[in-house]
């Protein structure tokens, strides 16, 4: 029988406990340098920028929770992205997603383009993207759910259409981490993450994935994170590894918590359409269902007027008003001047991301003390914005 995911985020460290004294926690080992025993004798680990084995536990671990052969570990989502990207050269063509985080829009159109990749961003349907591909296609990037308007993206469809065009399909997995979605079972080539997010799970450490069940691809990123230096140092890598134990009850918790907001936001006058996958209402449900174990806990929602949204913002106490999601609190983010500040306009509007539209990253704190936080918040919004009527 297989062994549950729940229990694999916990006991798949355990392989190495015995060269290790039992060590029911991985160690961290805190250094630069490794000596060696004789000239052309190793002792398996060199020198940090390379290897270090805390990193590598936590890599094998990350690469065993998404089916991969191998899996690199970063010092942040941004890094992992920016390794990544250096396996293309001047010339290649990558079709990107029209709704992505914005870090990683602001590294394409930045970056990227002043190094000769030519990026064509378009809402990556089946039939966009085959009308994208050229002869110097090498790509297809993007995020299912999307950041921040929860749309969803058929994996297997696009993972045949990058095969039979002997082309890569990256998949950036954090809103759902690999408790809920493993895009390389699905026909992915690389898995992205920002390990900032569920799978550290407490807001407190950066970290970033690059995931491959490709061995091409991994000695070429290999190569990349040992010559550019990006990767995770070793005490991060504990405390994401310490993150990964418990990234099975807190997602199965905010998803929880997720619905019971949902429900509660779409009984309030003021909002004026809510976003989840999880709503059958939601034009992805059907295709989540099919590649997704859940629907993860980020929640977009529009009220009917800025004012409204700011005030909001402005009255949350138990929730933070704050960028990032993923961690054990709940934060709420503005995406138009915060995560998506450097998304050219017209790309906002064409994404409904204006001035009235707030995110949520629910987290795993008491569902009652979550829905009274919004009741007071709402109240407060209420009068500031239109002078006390009760709705
Ligand atoms: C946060 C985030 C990133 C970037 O990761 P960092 O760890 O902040 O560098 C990339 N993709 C998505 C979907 C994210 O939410």
């Amino acid at each position: 029988m297989s062994i549950d995911i729940l229990t694999r985020c916990i006991h798949l460290e355990n392989e190495s406990r015995d060269k290790l004294y039992g060590a029911v926690s991985f160690p961290i080992f805190q250094t630069a340098t490794f000596a060696h025993p004789s000239v052309g004798n190793s002792t398996g680990y060199d020198y940090s920028r390379l290897q270090n084995p805390t990193r590598e536990q936590l890599e094998k671990v990350v690469a065993a929770l998404e089916n991969g052969i191998d899996a690199l570990a970063f010092t942040s989502g941004m890094a992992a992205i920016a390794t990544l990207m250096e396996l293309f050269h001047p010339g290649d063509h990558l079709i990107v997603d029209s709704d992505l985080y914005g870090g990683t829009v602001r590294l394409f159109d930045n970056i990227s383009e002043k190094n000769g990749i030519e990026v064509t961003k378009t809402d990556c349907t089946v039939e966009n993207v085959e009308k994208e591909i050229k002869t110097n296609t090498k790509a297809i990037y993007i995020e299912t759910p999307t950041n921040p308007m929860m749309n969803v993206i058929d994996i297997r469809k696009l993972g045949e259409i990058a095969k039979k065009n002997g082309i890569w399909l990256i998949v950036d997995n954090t809103f759902l981490s690999p408790y809920f979605q493993n895009p390389l079972d699905l026909g992915a080539d690389i898995v992205v993450h920002s390990g900032t997010k569920y799978l550290g799970g407490h807001n407190d450490t950066l970290a970033g994935f690059l995931v491959t069940s490709d061995v091409e691809i991994s000695e070429k990123l290999r190569f990349v994170i040992k010559t550019t230096g990006a990767g995770i140092p070793p005490f991060d890598s504990w405390l994401i590894l310490r993150g990964i134990k418990t990234l099975g009850v807190r997602m199965e918790k905010a998803q929880e918590n997720a619905f019971e907001i949902v429900h509660w936001l779409e009984q309030q006058k003021e909002v004026k359409r809510t976003v989840y996958p999880g709503l059958e209402t939601h034009p992805g449900y059907e295709t989540m269902k099919l590649q997704s174990r859940g629907f993860g806990a980020m929640v977009t929602f529009e009220v009917q007027d800025k004012e409204f949204a700011q005030s909001i913002l402005k009255n949350v106490r138990l929730i933070q008003f704050a960028e990032s999601l993923g961690g054990v609190e709940t934060l709420i983010t503005y995406p138009i001047t915060q995560t998506h500040a450097d998304v050219p306009k017209d790309l906002l509007e064409k994404n409904g991301i204006n001035d009235r539209v707030l995110r949520l990253s629910v987290g795993i704190e008491s569902d009652r003390d979550l829905i009274a936080e919004f009741e007071r918040v709402f109240e407060e919004a209420r009068r500031e914005c239109y002078g006390g009527e009760k709705s």
